[in-house]
Parts: C-alpha cells; sequence; structure tokens
C-alpha cells in the first residue's frame, strides 16, 4: 500500500472504531541502512534511506461528555488489536501495553519541553515489519511526534524531533539505540538517502534517482538471540582497540594506524577495528558512487562490507550468507550490483541494488533458492527512497 492508500486505510479504520472520521493524519516511515554497519557508535557514517513502509495514525479529540475522555489519549493498535490508555492530564509514565512505552516515551519528551498533550482518540497501524530490522520502532516513534506536531499545531526542528523519538527509545523502551532510525525516518526526503556522521550529526542528502536502479529489501525471517551480549561485546572490543592506537575513536584511526598497532591487538580485536575502519571509508564512498550513479561501483562496496561483518566483525549468520550468496550467483548479468546484510545482524535483513528492470525475476529467483537452501519463507520487497515523516491531514 502506498501512503495515500494507507491514508485511505487508516480513515476507515478510525471511522469503524470510533464510528466518525478522524481530523488528523501522520505517518513515518521505517528504514534500510544501505551501506555503514556497526559504525554509529564508532562517531563513524551511516547511509540509510526511508522506505515505502509506514506507521501512521489518524486522531480526533474524544466525543465532549465525559470528564475522563478529556484527560487521556486512547490509541488503538491494529497490529495487536488492542487498545492502550494514556493518562496525559499529569506527567506521562511508563505503563502497559508494552509498546505504548514507544508512545509514552514521545509524549513524555513534548512535555518536558512544555507542550501540553491533548488528550485524543487515535487509530494506528504499521506497514513495517515488527522486530524485522526496518526499525518499526523509530516510525512508531516519530508518527507519534508527528501526529502531536500535527495536534498542537507546535512544531520542532527535525532533528530535535529525532533527538526527542531517540530518547523515548532508551528512556521508556530501554533499547540503548543511535541516532540513524530516528534521523532518517524524520529527515528523510523522497529520492534521496541520508548521509549522517554520527559524531556531528551533520547531514548530507544523497540523491537516487536514477530509475534504472531498484534497492530490494530481503526479510531472511530469522532472528538468533545472540543479539544483545554480542552487541555489547563488539562495542567493547571496538574501544579497546581505538585505545590502544591511541585515538578516541574508530573514526580517528587510518589503516596505517591499524597496521601499525597490529601486533599489540589481539587477532579478535584487530579484525573488529579492521571491519569498522574500513566500513566508515566504504560509506562515504559508496556515497560518492551513488551521486554519480556508479552502481557497479556502489555494489562492490555493498559486497565488501558483507564481507567484513560475516568474517571480521563476525555477526552474520548462514541465513544471511545465503542471501548474499544467492544474490552473487546471480551476478551482474543477472541484474545483481550489490547484496549485504543490514542492521544489527544475526538474522533480520539484506539489501541487494539491482537493475530496475530485473528486479521481479531476482525477487522470485531469491525467493526460491532462500527456501531450497533454508526451508524459510523470506519476504522481500522493492523500496524507492521514501519521504520522512509527514502531516497527511491536519
Ligand atoms: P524494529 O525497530 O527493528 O522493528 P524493535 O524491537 O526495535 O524492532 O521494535 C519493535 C517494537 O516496536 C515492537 O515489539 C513493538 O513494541 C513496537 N511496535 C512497532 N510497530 C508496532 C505496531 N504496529 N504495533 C504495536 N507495536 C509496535
Ligand atoms: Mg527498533
Amino acid at each position: 500500500m502506498n501512503l495515500k492508500e494507507l491514508a485511505v486505510h487508516i480513515t476507515a479504520e478510525f471511522q469503524k472504531h470510533y464510528g466518525r472520521a478522524p481530523r488528523w493524519i501522520a505517518a513515518a516511515p521505517g528504514r534500510v541502512n544501505v551501506i555503514g554497519e556497526h559504525t554509529d557508535y564508532n562517531d563513524g557514517f551511516v547511509l540509510p534511506m526511508a522506505i515505502e513502509r509506514y506507521a501512521i495514525m489518524a486522531a480526533d479529540a474524544p466525543l465532549p461528555g465525559s470528564v475522563a475522555a478529556q484527560s487521556k489519549i486512547t490509541i488503538f493498535d491494529t497490529h495487536f488489536d488492542e487498545t492502550a490508555t494514556i493518562d496525559v492530564s499529569a506527567p506521562v509514565t511508563k505503563g502497559t501495553p508494552k509498546w505504548s512505552n514507544y508512545i509514552r516515551g514521545v509524549l513524555c519528551g513534548f512535555q518536558q519541553r512544555g507542550v501540553k498533550i491533548p488528550a485524543l482518540d487515535v487509530a494506528f497501524l504499521s506497514t513495517v515489519p515488527l522486530g524485522g530490522g526496518l526499525s518499526s520502532s523509530a516510525a512508531l516513534e516519530v508518527c507519534t511526534a508527528t501526529l502531536i506536531e500535527a495536534v498542537t499545531g507546535q512544531t520542532i526542528d527535525p532533528i530535535e524531533k529525532a533527538l526527542l523519538a531517540q530518547k523515548a527509545e532508551h528512556d521508556f523502551a530501554g533499547v540503548p539505540c543511535g541516532i540513524m532510525d530516528q534521523f532518517i525516518s524524520a529527515l528523510g526526503r523522497e529520492g534521496q538517502l541520508l548521509l549522517l556522521d554520527c559524531r556531528t550529526r551533520q547531514t548530507q542528502l544523497v540523491p537516487m534517482s536514477d530509475p534504472s536502479v531498484a534497492l530490494l529489501v530481503i526479510n531472511t525471517n530469522v532472528k538468533h538471540e545472540l543479539g544483545s551480549g554480542e552487541y555489547a561485546k563488539r562495542r567493547a572490543e571496538c574501544e579497546e582497540a581505538a585505545k590502544i592506537i591511541g585515538v578516541k575513536s574508530l573514526r580517528d584511526a587510518t589503516p596505517d594506524q591499524l597496521e601499525k598497532a597490529k601486533s599489540k591487538l589481539s587477532d579478535v580485536v584487530y579484525r573488529r577495528a579492521r571491519h569498522v575502519i574500513g566500513e566508515i571509508e566504504r560509506t562515504v564512498h559508496a556515497a560518492e558512487g551513488i551521486r554519480q550513479s556508479n552502481w557497479p561501483t556502489v555494489g562492490q562496496f555493498m559486497y565488501a562490507s558483507h564481507a567484513a561483518l560475516r568474517d571480521d566483525y563476525e555477526v552474520s549468520c548462514k541465513e544471511l550468507d545465503a542471501v548474499v550468496e544467492i544474490a552473487e550467483d546471480i551476478g551482474y548479468k543477472g541484474g545483481v550490483y550489490g547484496c549485504r546484510m543490514t542492521g544489527g545482524g544475526f538474522g533480520g535483513c539484506c539489501v541487494a541494488l539491482v537493475k530496475a528492470d530485473h528486479a521481479d525475476a531476482i525477487t522470485k529467483k531469491i525467493a526460491t533458492e532462500y527456501k531450497a537452501k533454508t526451508g524459510i519463507e523470506a519476504a522481500i520487497f522493492a523500496s524507492r527512497p521514501a519521504a520522512g515523516a509527514t502531516i497527511i491531514k491536519g
């Protein structure tokens, strides 16, 4: 469903649930990171793009009548077929259901900025798959923030909005995420990727409007449960490498410096640093390649990124590797420029850069061969770089 169709759909959901039409509609996209993995906490670059999958909310003021209705936000979530009720007459706190905390955190952020949150009836749906590494959480947070902007008329700077959403995820969902997901969801522009410097928070839009290429998102539909422990280990290994090399973070280290320090680093720490230092470079070069529509080069950076994540950083898994191997087999002649795992690893999605007119055939081939290799159905879709958060009605 495109955004227009989604707006019609959420309007119908609101109507069905509350018996009237909504007054405001806001949406925010999920994202896929094209390149720049495990670079964010090393002060490096990432290159995400907003995808044509969205969290969308429709809302209206509650009907006049009960006093209680005037002090709360009621959110009907079509995914869990469940309603959350949040008291907004006092400072918003954590609560149940669990998913409401992403919303609560954002409301609290607005309150801390001195915004009075009005009572609302809300219907919510999302076409970003939950927990698949496409950032359904940031889409939910940024959508909430955008709805509050629409309702109160008090808009905030998109960077402030992204940071407010990130804080909500830290404080209310307990997830110590970086800034990428919320930045791209808030700042994305149609037909453009976002090169984000995680050290300075500076952003550059990178146009990708060549109609001859497409990006495929391939969800392996697996999630291996070693994610968070391994994540903490990788962070510690990167800090150790930076300390021994003598730099503030791996962002500041060159390949030369790494080689000079090699004898002082354990093999594992050396390889972790090699991935990060290489990946930061690859990300900047890939952005340049995209600007120049140099697709074979961009594809090579994607393959190189995957190899480093698999061999040096060791965050891939056999399902992600299977997808990349299938893509490599299809190859340039079959219309694939490059493919890599995307997201933290140990499952989740791959992203492939392909010739647009081959996208359907490639999708079928990857689906069939992935099923044959792993016994699992992949979920695959193509997306153009989508726009960031928008007020659709308000
Ligand atoms: P990702 O952001 O990669 O999709 P996360 O684990 O960060 O994965 O976020 C997923 C969580 O976000 C869900 O477990 C849920 O709490 C919340 N969420 C996202 N989308 C929805 C939705 N449509 N309905 C309810 N909760 C949602
Ligand atoms: Mg998330």
